[in-house]
């Protein structure tokens, strides 16, 4: 709930406003449930016990890296479902990947989230619940948020937009929007809303292909929506929210990373506000892709940047502990996981 609903149900129910910034007090601080609002009567706690809920994201798993202590997780919501989300520490601060949904439907070919289909949605409160738990974890504070993690932020629209609103209030996160990034496949209606809601968060597009031909051998969403109509909606976002967009690149070997893609890429990105993330892609079991070698990263990066477009080859954090997108949830599925009991 944002403060405003929350003050609505307190009087609604019969209890003074200022109950509502107790609340919002104690949500504030993380607590997980009702009892541990020390200072509302009893008849209050009794109330939220019976018509309200607090998410809560369970640890389901944790894996630290050794190298970088990146902290890959595997939270669990009330009904077993679980999603992944990673907590990066950089110099300026903790950064973390959050989900969106348990699953995907939008069936891209080299993502392991996009393999293991799509059970549902996730609320507003259950993507902010996995920021609360891994600050709980680490006892750290979060400065950073993207939306990189299972799942199409775009295909969930109206929670994300919710989630965008109540991570960025005084009393929730407080976490400004300039700090968050939302990453999407490129589902062009939603971008335009996106940017028509006052909400100017990062925008970075799953690009992976120079042309419709190539992109949609490995992103499906390509059929519905040509990539001149997707760098459209991506000039329109800039114009309107003044954020730069990234492209996203996954360099697989053999399929996206030739010189002649990266000319290509470069011709049509030309004179655009944007940056070009290069990522040697993360090989998913079962998708017989592998990432480029460095001369062919190299070589790409090179091209893009004589035609004028700025590129980084985007370092990989937590290799070690299957910090891609949809790798460990389905490792756990693989072994028989649903219920936290086979979870290994
Ligand atoms: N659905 C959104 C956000 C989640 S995926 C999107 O597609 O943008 C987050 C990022 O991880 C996307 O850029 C996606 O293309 C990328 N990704 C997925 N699988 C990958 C893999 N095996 N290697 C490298 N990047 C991958
Ligand atoms: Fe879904 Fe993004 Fe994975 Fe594609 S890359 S299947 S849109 S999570």
């Amino acid at each position: 709930m944002t403060g405003e609903e929350l003050r609505q149900w307190v009087t609604d129910n019969g209890f003074p406003a200022f109950r509502a910034v107790q609340i919002g007090d104690w949500l504030g601080k993380g607590v997980t449930n009702f009892d541990e609002m020390r200072n509302l009567p009893a008849d209050l706690k009794k109330k939220l016990q019976t018509s309200c809920y607090i998410s809560v994201a369970t640890i389901a798993k944790k894996q630290v890296s050794r190298y970088d202590k990146t902290v890959k997780y595997l939270f669990s919501f009330h009904d077993g479902e679980c999603v992944e989300a990673v907590l990066m520490s950089y110099h300026h601060g903790y950064s973390i990947c959050i989900s969106t949904q348990v699953g995907c439907k939008m069936g891209c070919t080299f993502c392991a989230t996009g393999k293991s289909g799509f059970s549902r949605s996730l609320t507003a409160s259950e993507m902010l619940a996995q920021i609360e738990a891994a600050q709980r974890d680490e006892g750290v504070r979060i400065s950073n948020v993207v939306l990189m993690g299972m799942g199409e932020p775009l295909d969930n629209f109206d929670n994300v937009v919710r989630f965008l609103h109540l991570a960025g209030s005084q009393k929730g996160l407080h976490i400004g929007m300039r700090h968050i990034t939302l990453s999407t496949c490129g589902i062009v209606p939603k971008i335009y809303e996106l940017a028509q809601c006052g909400l100017p968060v990062n925008l970075a597009v799953s690009l992976h292909a120079p042309n419709d031909a190539i992109r949609s051998q490995t992103m499906p969403v390509a059929r519905v929506y040509p990539m001149e109509q997707l760098l459209q909606a991506c000039r329109d976002y800039f114009e309107t929210t003044g954020r730069r967009v990234t492209f996203e690149y996954a360099l697989i070997s053999g399929v996206n990373d030739s010189d002649a893609c990266a000319r290509e890429l470069g011709h049509r990105l030309r004179g655009m506000n944007c940056h070009v993330n290069l990522i040697p892609v993360n090989a998913v079991a079962g998708t017989g892709y592998q990432k480029s070698n460095v001369q062919r990263q190299q070589s790409f990066a090179n091209i893009l940047a004589v035609n004028g477009v700025t590129a980084t080859v985007r370092r990989t954090l937590g290799s070690d502990i299957d910090a891609s997108c949809g790798q460990l949830r389905r490792k756990h599925l693989s072994k028989g996981g649903q219920s936290l009991g086979n979870f290994q």
